[in-house]
């Protein structure tokens, strides 16, 4: 079993109280980490180590200086590439090449990237006129906000922190991370790599805990922390807002989704099934940005749904370094207890189940594992909870329309707008249908695809600003202006 510690002024250190907390593999219910649980103590010091390390060697690097540090913690993560991978299968129980092929490899591009945006920024210039004729020249710089709070989900636990810490760092700030309860690995590991590339003590500080009366909230409390970066649900964000609004913190927030796919008939239609069945069931449905409406245009909607169902129930389940599986659990038992009344309710509200709803058969120790069926509902009113709710669970709801403009209506009608992917092979349909739908982030044919330096982020009850590439200055930066009398 692990023991994985807080880690505060390049030290780990437990907590004063002793205090701890287990976590529980989601492969068979087993405890294989013991996590120290911080107190306000603990979150006390690691914003103070991070506001010594802003005001001190840090803050006096050079851009160029932070840049090639950055270079070396993305070269590091790569170096110790299958640590990272072992722990986030531990912690997440998913499959081996998700992490080895997306979430790992991600999470070592975020510092590079916003190593090279933050290289390449340019600022503005302006010369005035003075009344002694000799003028004054005004220029502005980008500075740091300060110290960053940094507050993490679990469901790509290493891919969403490192997205924030490697801009945060790139424009010169500190953080203080506060992992979720359920993945705390990375971030732990993640601390040894900054010290092997010798980042100065106290830039990246990780507390662990939960949120309520624990590290989120002593750390979103804290008056040392000048803004706070968040990614995890709405109702959670509302209550970091309240707290962000004693002393007028800045927030960045990333909130749910309940997004939807779209596919006429017109679509290349294998292209749509695979491309709805990832954004559906990778990562066993907990992407914020998963499809769970999928709206079909009716001349394909039986043939849809019946190929959709093959590929649910060609699943294989099992454990992540499984070559034969290609499944696994969801991150806990509570969230399976969530996604399972949604599963009742789904068929309490009425619905068809075409495929699923239930928990699979798993051999030996893996009954105890939190795994689900993925699951496939039709004939649900719009107004079900289970097609308006966030569930973030393997299933989806299909129904089937019959125009451009009911379609972007149903789309719409939800409180999140985070993202959609739209399957069709009409190209001024494909761009009238971007543009009207209420989200931050279209995917036409495609899904999941992201280029780091584009804008990321949420509509609605989705999120609260944009990040990715020159995005993420708007948030991890201030612009100051300084006149000079010439
Ligand atoms: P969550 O909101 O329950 O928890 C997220 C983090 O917030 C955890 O570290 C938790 O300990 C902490 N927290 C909880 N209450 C807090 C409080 N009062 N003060 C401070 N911190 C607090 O979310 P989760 O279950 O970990 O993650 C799943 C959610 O995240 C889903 O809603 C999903 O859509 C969302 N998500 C969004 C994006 C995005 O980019 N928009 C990406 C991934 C996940």
């Amino acid at each position: 079993m692990r023991k994985i510690e807080n880690f505060i002024a390049g030290e780990y250190v437990a907590a004063a109280s002793g205090q701890r907390f287990d976590k529980r593999s989601p492969l068979d219910n087993r405890v294989i980490a013991s996590i120290a649980e911080a107190g306000r103590g603990e979150v006390d010091a690691a914003v103070k180590a991070a506001r010594g390390a802003l005001n001190g060697e840090w803050g006096g690097l050079t851009t160029e200086q932070r840049v090639e540090l950055l270079y070396g913690v993305a070269n590091e993560i790569t170096r110790r590439f299958d640590d990272f991978v072992e722990a986030e299968m531990a912690d997440t129980g998913q499959p081996a090449h998700v992490q080895k092929h997306v979430f790992i490899p991600r999470g070592a591009a975020n510092f590079k990237v916003f190593a090279d945006v933050i290289k390449n920024v340019a600022s503005e210039s302006f010369q005035m006129a003075t009344p002694d004729g000799r003028g004054a020249l005004n220029y502005s710089m980008r500075v740091p906000k300060g110290v960053v709070g940094v507050i993490c989900p679990w469901n790509a636990p290493f891919m969403l922190m490192t997205w924030k810490v490697g801009p945060a760092l790139a424009c010169g700030n500190t953080v203080v991370v506060k992992p979720s309860e359920e993945s705390p690995q990375t971030a732990a590991l993640l601390g040894e790599v900054m010290n092997a590339v010798g980042i100065p003590k106290g830039v990246y500080n990780v507390v662990h805990g939960f949120g309520p009366d624990s590290a989120g909230e002593f750390l979103t409390q804290h008056p040392g922390i000048n803004a706070i970066t968040f990614t995890g649900e709405t109702r959670t964000g509302a209550a970091i807002m309240k707290a962000a609004s004693e002393g007028m913190r800045d927030v960045s927030f990333e909130l749910g989704g309940k997004n939807a796919g779209i596919v006429f008939a017109d679509a290349d239609f294998d292209a749509a099934v695979d491309g709805i069945f990832r954004s559906a069931f990778l990562n066993s449905g907990q992407v914020c940005l998963g499809t769970e409406r999928v709206y079909v245009e009716r001349p394909i909607f039986e043939r849809f749904v019946q190929a959709l169902k093959v590929k649910a129930e060609a699943v294989k389940f099992g454990r992540p370094d499984d070559h034969n599986a290609n499944y696994g659990p969801l991150i806990s038992q509570e969230h399976r207890d969530k996604v399972l009344s949604y599963y009742r309710k789904a068929v309490e509200e009425g619905a068809t189940v075409v495929t699923g709803g239930g928990v699979p058969e798993m051999p030996g120790e893996l009954t105890a594992g939190a795994w689900v069926q993925p699951t496939i509902w039709t004939g649900l009113p719009d107004n079900a909870s289970v097609v308006r709710d966030e569930i973030f669970g393997p299933c989806c709801h299909i129904r089937p329309f019959d125009s451009e403009n009911e379609v972007v209506a149903l789309a719409n009608d939800n409180v999140y707008g985070l993202s959609t992917t739209i399957w069709t092979n009409d190209l001024a349909r494909a761009h009238r249908m971007a543009a009207r739908v209420e989200v931050g982030i279209t995917w036409i044919n495609s899904w999941f695809l992201r280029d780091l330096r584009t804008p990321f982020g949420g509509s609605k009850q989705s999120g609260i600003g944009r990040e990715g590439g020159v995005h993420s200055l708007e948030f991890y930066t201030e612009t100051r202006n300084v006149c000079v009398k010439l």
